[in-house]
């Protein structure tokens, strides 16, 4: 079968993951007889630069064209790219916001998984890593704070800014959803995490957690205030399957997540709308820092690639065939830089740059 991947490389180092991530996908199309056929979409820093503009409507236009995105990274260097002198709808993050809205993408996806070789990245200690740990954290998108009326003006004589936090039911209700689905398909455990000792947003999202549950007998469900998510996450992470929590909540914590697995490189994440559409990117930035020296671990966007197939496409045989070409190689001690172990045990393992890493992963897709 042909499938239609837009494909964002977006700045700093998103065009050098990006090719890596292509560079599997179509090895996997030779190997299981498919075809991907890639239209590059502006977005972010290059598309101002070249239109002006974070986001046009033709790139909107195309992204709804394709069965699936995929994307690199948008920005820059926040305090010496130019681009951050523009005003805030017109800085290569406002580009990411639109296409979120735009497509509807409400359903965020970010695993954190704890690879057994990369064991001694995670900051934790041992006797807390246990046997590792695998969690998928499922965060609401396009509501709640982030997109409530904002206003910052003088009241009685005082400057005061005003953020407005509302969801209503049917927002709920379709995040939840998708938490409970994914969950059927894991370990069958969703953990609904709110503030719902203090915030009526947080006490109506339990109340429409729990009736969704109802459809879902198989799936166990706790609830869970989120300052004490926060210190479950450092304390026993091996707890969690699924963390099923709203837009602010799950910005926090996602990025708590994604820190007790060590490597920021080996992040996926998928933002998923009410059809099989989604948006797959890594979960790190564009890394301006190390942009331009093949150098930047292309495994999150390579494994963002894995979950195009699997919550996409339906390709779950041809995801799972990407996520052990990726353990393999991890098994046989290729490293990028970012995740090399400390200086003792350096000789132990091979440091390979961005497109020996990609070249590694694709040879052992089978
Ligand atoms: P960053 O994630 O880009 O970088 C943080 C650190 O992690 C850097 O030291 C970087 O070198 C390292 N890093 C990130 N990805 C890596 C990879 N694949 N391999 C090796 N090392 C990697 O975060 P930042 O520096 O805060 O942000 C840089 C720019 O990225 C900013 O403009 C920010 O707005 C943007 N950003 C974009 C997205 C997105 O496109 N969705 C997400 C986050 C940040």
């Amino acid at each position: 079968m042909n499938y239609q991947v837009g494909v964002i490389s977006g700045d700093g180092i998103g065009p050098e993951v990006v090719r890596e991530a292509k560079k599997v996908l179509d090895k996997v199309g030779q190997v299981f007889g498919h075809t991907f056929s890639y239209d590059e979409i502006l977005m972010g820093g290059v598309s101002i630069d070249a239109t002006g503009m974070p986001l046009t409507e033709e790139a909107i236009a195309q992204a709804q064209k394709a069965d699936a995105v995929l994307m690199g990274s948008i920005g820059g260097n926040t305090s010496t790219s130019p681009w951050y002198q523009l005003p805030p709808q017109l800085r290569p993050e406002a580009g990411l916001l639109k296409l979120r809205k735009s497509l509807n993408l409400f359903a965020n996806l970010r695993p954190a998984y704890l690879y057994g070789e990369l064991k001694e990245a995670c900051p934790l200690r041992d006797d807390i890593i246990g046997d590792g740990f695998d969690m998928m954290i499922m965060r609401e998108l396009t509501g709640g704070l982030y997109f409530g009326n904002r206003v910052t003006e003088e009241r009685d004589g005082v400057l005061t800014a005003e953020d407005t936090l509302t969801y209503n039911e049917n927002e709920i209700r379709r995040i939840a959803k998708r938490g409970f689905d994914i969950a059927r398909k894991r370990r069958k455990k969703v953990t609904s995490v709110d503030k719902a000792n203090v915030l009526d947003s947080s006490r109506l999202w339990r109340k429409v957690v729990e009736e969704v549950a109802k459809d879902y007998p198989d799936v166990a469900l706790e609830h869970m205030l989120v300052d004490n998510c926060a210190m479950q996450l450092v304390k026993d992470p091996g707890q969690f399957d699924v963390i099923l929590t709203e837009n602010m909540f799950g910005d926090i914590l996602s990025d708590e997540a994604s820190m007790v697995t060590g490597s920021i490189g080996m992040l996926s994440s998928a933002s998923l709308n009410d059809t099989k559409f989604g948006l797959y990117e890594p979960s790190g930035g564009s890394a301006p820092d190390i942009a331009g020296k093949g150098i930047a671990n292309p495994i999150a966007t390579i494994l963002s690639a894995a979950m195009m197939l699997r919550y996409s496409f339906d390709l779950d045989r041809e995801a799972d065939a990407v996520e052990r070409a990726v353990q393999q190689v991890l098994k046989e001690n290729y490293r990028t830089i970012d995740i090399m172990p400390q200086e003792e045990k350096k000789a132990s393992v091979t440091q390979v740059g961005t497109a020996k890493m990609g070249d590694l992963i694709a040879e052992r897709i089978k």
